[in-house]
């Protein structure tokens, strides 16, 4: 059976190309780069390269980019490292509802260490509002942190104007840039940010690095002690074969942004109006224009996300649900939570992300089984059979819920 991968949000799969540049560094060219020998110098001119690529790409200049081991130690470096560092300064952080949790729980940490922490509501699409950011601004805060893009529901924030108001009190401005980098065009300077993360496996490169770009005379600590590998920012051996599949992996994705926004666009958005034509009783996550390109995020009432995954499993199709199956009980998304929606909507979230092995074919193949998965498991819901496009079945909670958006019958 043919595999249809919709979720590249989750991780992509490396181009050959990519595994193709890093596979001498996983073999005869295995010097340590901070040795002196011929095979080691090797490595360290080839680590050098990508340092240059990497900055070049981002607007960034080759000493204000660290290699990490994934976006998860990026964000965890950028925001323990600004704190502890400034904390004569401060105490005071600013984050969004909806962040992933390597940014989240980095912040909670935080909190436990005495930091205090704002973390600022988005409106029903996703949104962070910038005069809420300013309105906790404080004269002890130290830093902000509001990601580029969502990695749920897919919705772009507007950093630009959160880094001028960032500016304005002298706050340093981190985002995190994982679900936006090598997809929509990502210059530090043209988004005005003073740290960015971002992660080579969302975008067509290898698993288990990352990078943290760090604008010249911020103040931040280490975060992992050791060597002086990164320029003495982050200790340990560099995984050079995974910094050289990076580099390759965004020079690629830069090349092709152009095209591939549009071609991915293209699919996600007959993807999106053929599920909201096909399909009762559902809902578009996330904003409706303002979206990662290859974002299609749902809302199906009166059923569970896991069991339509499972479903589509079957079919072949990968997808994944915001639900996250902890300890037997299913908690709904923190980020569908803080949009607004009821948890029994939420718990019916399906996302599907697109990227630049998919065709049309591929969502038409979705198109062609989801309504007959969702018909099937409506009929067997504890809420009763619902009836496409009637009202009913609906519970008042759900109706005093945010309107369907575009939903057509
Ligand atoms: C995937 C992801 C991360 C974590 O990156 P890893 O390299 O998988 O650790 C962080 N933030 C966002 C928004 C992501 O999508």
């Amino acid at each position: 059976m043919k595999t249809v991968y919709l979720d590249n949000a989750a991780t992509t799969r490396p181009r050959p190309e990519v595994v193709e540049a890093m596979l001498p560094y996983l073999g005869e060219r295995y010097g340590n780069p901070s040795s002196i020998y011929g095979i080691a110098r090797e490595a360290r001119a080839a680590l050098d390269e990508a340092h240059e690529k990497v900055a070049a790409i981002l607007g960034a200049d080759v000493r204000e980019v660290i290699f990490t081991g994934s976006g998860t130690e990026a964000d965890n470096t950028a925001i323990k490292g600004v704190a502890f560092a400034n904390r004569d300064r401060g105490d005071h952080i600013i984050t969004s509802a909806i962040e992933h949790h390597a940014v989240l729980d980095s912040v909670k940490r935080l909190e436990k260490h005495g930091f205090r922490a704002t973390y600022v509501p988005v409106d029903s699409y996703g949104m962070v509002d910038p005069a809420a950011v300013e309105a906790a601004i404080t004269d002890k805060t130290i830093l902000i942190s509001i990601m580029h893009a969502n990695n749920e529901v897919g919705t772009i924030q507007p950093i630009e104007e959160i880094s001028k108001i960032a500016k304005k009190h002298g706050v340093y401005f981190h985002t995190d840039a994982v679900q936006t980098t090598g997809h929509i065009p990502v210059d530090v300077n043209r988004l005005g940010v003073d740290l960015l993360s971002l992660s080579a496996h969302k975008f067509y490169g290898p698993k288990g690095v990352g990078a943290l770009y760090v604008r010249r005379g911020v103040r931040m600590d280490r975060y992992i002690d050791g060597g002086g590998q990164e320029r003495n920012r982050r200790a340990g051996t560099e995984n050079v074969a995974g910094i050289i599949g990076l580099a390759k992996a965004l020079e690629l994705t830069a090349a092709e942004m152009e095209h591939e926004m549009e071609r991915v666009g293209r699919l996600r958005d007959r993807l999106i109006a053929g599920v909201m034509d096909r399909i009762g009783h559902v809902r578009l996550n996330g904003h409706p224009t303002r979206r990662l390109p290859g974002n299609a995020s749902f809302c199906f009432e009166f059923i569970e996300g896991e069991s339509l995954l499972l479903n589509l499993d079957m079919l072949g199709v990968c997808g994944s649900s915001g639900s996250a199956c902890t300890s037997g009980s299913l908690e709904p998304s923190h980020v569908l939570l803080a949009m607004g929606l009821p948890h029994e909507v939420a718990h019916g979230s399906l996302r599907l992300t697109l990227g630049r092995y998919n065709t049309e074919e591929d969502v038409d193949h979705v198109l062609k089984h989801l309504p007959g998965i969702v018909e099937k498991l409506r009929a067997m819901s504890p809420f009763g059979a619902v009836e496409a496009g009637s009202g009913e079945g609906t519970c008042g909670e759900c109706r005093e819920a945010q309107q369907p958006v575009g939903g057509r019958r």
